[in-house]
């Protein structure tokens, strides 16, 4: 995968992760990459970002296709090994999932290359369950593991709003900022990070009304424009990004697929400029 492209600190790529199996209420993430990426090459519009960037030709910009490991392989060793590999060569990757249960594996590759990582998760979810049905792998459960592992300098989530007692209980444990939904009339714009950022986005973050495709339908979230703004504005350079749980059987007219490409370009465009 990784040896017919040259990289270095400049170079961003994206990577499928086509992996549900963690997945607690639905499965269907898994098909995510190859849709995302239609809805990224689409006629319909163009690979021009709002910062002016045409990201069509960019010769920093990889597209490295999906990762296929064996039937039986251990996922999770496999999704850590080729991240390994991936940092080991400078560039910074763009993560289309897949479900949330992938982050944890990244992160844990991402920690070994980029001491002091802080991660921005948008998420209608804390996913900081200890376990969800007995399963302390689940997509529920991805933060939990990656702060026991104190892999991170600092967690700030965005868009929480289905906190319970006990995953309060693990954030307030972890020392995770949490912005939730109804304080974000008054925070959203001042966010700010110290040193390598990655930025998280499960796109059960947006309101189901701009992305109907998704596994969990949370009323009462965020707008796209809110997340593209946040994007935007992040002053630490961004060394990794994934966008997750994109559930295409649940999508209406490719919208939920069109918002994580949008996502995507703006993403690629911040990385690729700062
Ligand atoms: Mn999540
Ligand atoms: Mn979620």
């Amino acid at each position: 995968m990784i040896n017919k492209y040259k990289f270095d600190e400049k170079s961003v790529a994206m990577v499928g992760v086509p992996y549900d199996e963690q997945s607690s209420f639905m499965r269907g993430a898994a098909k995510a990459p190859p849709k995302i990426r239609a809805a990224y090459h689409s006629s319909s519009t163009n690979k021009c970002t709002e910062s002016g960037l045409d990201l069509s030709g960019h010769s920093n910009f990889h597209d490295l296709g999906d990762l296929a490991w064996k039937r039986g392989q251990n996922v999770f060793s496999y999704i850590e090994h080729t991240f390994d590999e991936l940092l080991d060569n400078r560039v910074r990757v763009i993560s289309l999932g897949g479900d949330h249960a992938v982050t944890w594996p990244i992160i844990q590759a991402y920690e070994k290359h980029h001491p002091g990582l802080s991660l921005l998760q948008f998420d209608a979810h804390p996913d900081l369950y200890d376990e969800l049905d007995g399963n302390r792998y689940s997509h529920a459960c991805p933060f939990a593991r990656i702060m026991e592992e104190g892999l991170l300098q600092e967690l700030v989530q965005v868009g929480i709003r289905c906190m319970t007692p006990h995953q309060q209980e693990q954030a307030n444990r972890f020392n995770v900022t949490v912005v939730d939904m109804k304080s974000i009339p008054k925070g959203l714009s001042n966010i700010q990070f110290q040193g390598p950022l990655y930025v998280s986005i499960d796109l059960d973050v947006l309101d189901p009304a701009f992305a109907p495709g998704v596994s969990h339908l949370e009323p009462g979230g965020l707008r796209t424009r809110d997340v593209i703004s946040v994007i935007q504005q992040i002053q630490a350079p961004i060394v990794g990004a994934d966008i997750v749980e994109y559930n295409p059987t649940r999508d209406i007219n490719d919208m939920t697929a069109r918002v994580a490409a949008k996502l995507l370009k703006e993403l690629a465009a911040k990385m690729l400029i700062s």
